[in-house]
């Protein structure tokens, strides 16, 4: 609501703004924008549990599917190839896993510094779990903060070099944790990311 006030306010007496003013008036958009990113990504955070779907069978490809959709515009910016294995049929929160793959994979774009991201999706059976895996080649991550990035606001880079609000992997976490399974990453300071999260195999036996 502040962005819709302070694009009127723009459109009715921008003409009025020296550069300066312009500057000033395009940090207040921007610090709305944020703000409101920000709300809206601390209450999707706060009602994974209570706010969530029943779980039930989903098509986890379908899904993965739909996350590349909402990405679209992003993997045509960047030129990123995203290569995926099938994934299988789990239990869960469509919603919910939508947005968890959406958080992984734009995080394995953003994090891909200026080659075009290469991101690959994979999966592979563990006794009674799924496991499946985004990889990317992008800038990596440092062993002594691989932890810390799960919690809330907890972001390496500054606004100016990635933009972001420090909220996804949390969000992920509480996703995953919903769902009975885990989340972790394997990474080398430039050698990539490796985010994986366990699902229990139960669905594979609903049609
Ligand atoms: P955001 O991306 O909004 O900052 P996240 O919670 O999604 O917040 O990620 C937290 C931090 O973890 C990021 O700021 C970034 O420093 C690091 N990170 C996340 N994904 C990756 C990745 N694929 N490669 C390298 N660093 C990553």
């Amino acid at each position: 609501m502040v962005t819709s006030y302070l694009r009127l306010i723009e459109k009715r007496y921008g003409d009025a703004l020296d550069e300066d003013g312009e500057e000033l008036f395009e940090f207040a958009v921007d610090g709305a924008d944020r703000m409101r990113e920000m709300i809206d990504g601390l209450l999707k955070y706060s009602r994974v549990e209570t706010g969530g779907d029943p779980l039930e069978p989903v098509d986890l490809d379908a899904v993965l599917e739909e996350a590349i959709e909402d990405l679209r515009v992003r993997i045509e910016e960047t030129g990123a190839e995203i290569s995926a294995a099938t994934l299988p049929r789990v239990r869960g929160d469509e919603t919910q896993l939508r947005q968890l793959l959406e958080n992984l994979l734009s995080n394995a774009i953003e994090y891909s510094d200026d080659e075009p991201p290469r991101v690959d999706v994979s999966v592979e059976r563990s006794e009674s779990n799924w496991i499946v895996s985004i990889r990317d080649e992008g800038i990596g991550i440092d062993p002594e903060d691989t932890d810390r990035i799960f919690d809330v606001f907890q972001r390496l880079h500054g606004r100016e070099e990635h933009s972001g609000t420090g909220i996804g992997l949390a969000l992920c976490n509480r996703i995953v944790e919903r769902h009975g399974g885990r989340l972790w990453v394997d990474s080398e300071p430039g050698e990539g990311s490796t985010f994986s999260f366990t699902l229990p195999a139960a669905g594979e036996r609903v049609e």
